[in-house]
């Protein structure tokens, strides 16, 4: 058995924050480690909510509020980040100390940011294996928040348990401006700062998204009212308690009808599918089969070949099988 597993198992905060160094790791001998961790540890539960908003819009504000509500509940949080743009700046979302900092204080909770210097696949991947990590650990919430870019929304929709999607108060034509597949993938919409003078504009916007929310299609696994719509103000924490009560609402039926379990069991098998194509892409990186790719392309380019032929030679040689 690994060192880490049974203080992990215990809650044991740094023997976590190592288990996710070396989950994060590319070193082989650490993936390697890695893996046989992941393998041993128990399989726990916590409530997954991946939670979504432009920069701006709110969302350390509100995961601090929201965050220390449910630790004054006696429930053990982590927070953690995809985020797409600490590829590129070596910079994260969740970098700068001064987010969160009461939250990060908090012995209920765990921060932890994006892992940097990776492709947001890699982050997805690292992202998932340290869910499981924190589940093992006995957290109870697991936030994964990511700002609305490229992919990123998606990744994180596919690997939780309930989406989240924070909005600021807007006029009724920007509405627009929330792309229809990121609608389609919200469980709740929280539109946030309604309070002061921006309150009546907030519940407009409410009622704005509740409508635009009851044209697409109901979803056949969810109970009245889904996906709803609701204004929460993260600054005086107005509509936190009730916004928490709409997504236990949702656990609890999608739990009792068995589409709680049906989602993660999907999620499992479309985790194994991304990994399985990623380790095939990793295999034509290796050196000898780059010097190999090149002959071929070379032999292609010369017209000895035909493209079609030599990609086929290529996947048998690689042991990959002919493709159907
Ligand atoms: P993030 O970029 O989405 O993490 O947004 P922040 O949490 O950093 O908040 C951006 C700005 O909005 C800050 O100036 C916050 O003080 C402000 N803000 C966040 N939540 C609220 C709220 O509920 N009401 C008001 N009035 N301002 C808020």
């Amino acid at each position: 058995m690994d060192d880490l597993t049974g203080p992990l198992t215990q809650g044991n905060r740094r023997a976590l924050s190592r288990a996710i160094t070396l989950i994060e790791s590319t070193r082989p001998d650490h993936r390697a480690r890695a893996m046989a961790l992941l393998a041993e540890l128990p399989r726990r539960q916590a409530l997954r909510i991946g939670l979504s908003g432009t920069p701006g819009v709110g969302k350390s504000t509100f995961i601090e509020t929201f965050g220390k509500m449910l630790t004054a509940q006696g429930l053990k949080v982590v927070v953690l980040a995809v985020d797409p743009s600490s590829a590129r700046s070596g910079g994260s979302i969740l970098g700068d100390k001064t987010r969160m900092e009461t939250l990060a204080r908090d012995p209920m909770a765990f921060i932890r940011p994006s892992p940097s210097r990776a492709e947001l696949g890699g982050v997805a991947r690292r992202t998932r294996e340290t869910v499981r990590l924190c589940e093992a650990a006995g957290f109870d919430v697991v936030l994964i928040e990511t700002v609305g870019v490229g992919q990123s929304e998606t990744l994180v929709a596919d690997m939780s348990d309930l989406f989240i999607l924070l909005l600021a108060p807007a006029g009724g034509d920007e509405l627009q401006g929330v792309k229809r597949g990121i609608m389609e993938i919200a469980d709740i919409i929280l539109v946030n700062k309604a309070d002061g003078t921006l309150r009546d504009t907030a519940l407009r916007t409410v009622a704005d998204y509740a409508g635009a929310l009851r044209l697409l299609r109901k979803r056949p696994h969810d109970p009245e009212g889904f996906p709803r719509a609701l204004p929460v103000s993260a600054v005086t924490g107005e509509g936190l308690a009730r916004s928490w009560d709409a997504m236990q609402e949702l656990t609890g039926w999608r739990r009792e009808t068995g589409h709680f379990d049906a989602r993660r069991a999907e999620q499992a098998r479309q985790w194994f599918l991304s990994e399985l194509r990623a380790g095939l892409l990793a295999r034509l990186d290796a050196p000898g089969v780059r010097a190999r790719l090149r002959e071929t392309g070379d032999s292609v380019a010369r017209g000895a070949v035909d493209p079609d032929s030599a990609a086929r030679q290529m996947l048998d040689w690689l042991g990959a099988g002919q493709p159907e």
